[in-house]
């Protein structure tokens, strides 16, 4: 028998792209590790090993490899026709909680809000808050009827739900983000929390940390406020799933802050 042999896609030292920390490896997991595993449904292994890296001060995890991938290795691999099966709720459930939470944020200030739905999927969130009246507008990086982002123009009220954590590159999501926002709009988003599910000396057991999913990037609140910081935006959090960045905060968003914590969202 050959000896066992593993080597790790990204040799040591791994930097971390947010505050340029130290990583260390946390673990390695099958690529068709899902998250539909929470509800009881296991793929089978692949045999393929993903490397998972945590950085030493502000505990963002992610898996380097994914920076290498092309739009069509994300499309033939990860979002494929069996995405639903190990996403389900990106189809339908998932939209339309989301727009009803954004109409009870700020349906009353509608008109004074130009919202984009970043990472809209099936463009449905903003198709059911355009049947409200809203100003609306979505965009998914791997629609394939998408528009060049340069030609979408300015929002005041930005969205990505379930965004963040399938980026391989969190300083161009970053980037594309802040070249929608106008000066005094908001980006609210939802991706889970590591904070208590990813430590040291611990295997990367969390449902979350789910590579056929794409979910290649797994923030702690810690690492949320520096890539905030370093594009210049102050940081919020409702729950462990929904945060908030902001630079002014506009007149219709001061509740945010203000007032009492926005109902339950769900995943
Ligand atoms: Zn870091």
């Amino acid at each position: 028998m050959p000896p066992l042999r593993h080597t790790p896609p990204t040799r040591p030292p791994v930097i971390c792209p947010i505050c340029s920390g130290r990583c260390f490896a946390l673990d390695v997991v099958d690529f068709n590790k899902s998250c539909e595993e929470l509800r009881g449904k296991f793929l089978e292994l692949s045999g393929i090993a993903i490397y998972y890296f945590t950085c030493r001060e502000c505990q963002f995890t992610f898996a380097p490899e994914f920076e290498n991938w092309k739009e069509s290795d994300f499309l033939e691999h990860i979002y494929n026709e069996q995405y639903t099966y190990i996403d389900p709720d990106y189809t339908d459930i998932r939209p339309r909680n989301n727009a009803e939470l954004l109409d009870r944020l700020f349906g009353i200030y509608k008109d004074s809000i130009t919202h984009l739905d970043f990472g809209g999927g099936n463009h449905l969130l903003s198709k059911l808050l355009r049947q409200k009246q809203w100003t609306s507008t979505s965009f998914d990086p791997f629609a394939e009827d998408r528009q060049d982002l340069s030609s979408l123009g300015h929002f005041n009220l930005l969205s990505a739900f379930e965004v963040f954590e399938h980026s391989p590159n969190t300083s161009t999501l970053m980037d594309n983000l802040c070249s929608l926002l106008t000066d005094d709009g908001i980006i609210i988003f939802s991706t889970l929390a590591s904070d208590g599910n990813i430590a040291p000396r611990q295997r990367l057991s969390w449902w979350y940390a789910a590579p056929r999913n794409g979910h290649v990037s797994l923030f702690s609140r810690k690492s949320l406020f520096l890539l905030g910081a370093r594009h210049g935006f102050r940081f919020g959090s409702f729950s462990a799933n929904l945060h908030v960045f902001w630079r002014q905060l506009p007149f219709w968003a001061a509740h945010l802050v203000k007032g009492p914590v926005p109902p339950e969202q769900s995943r």
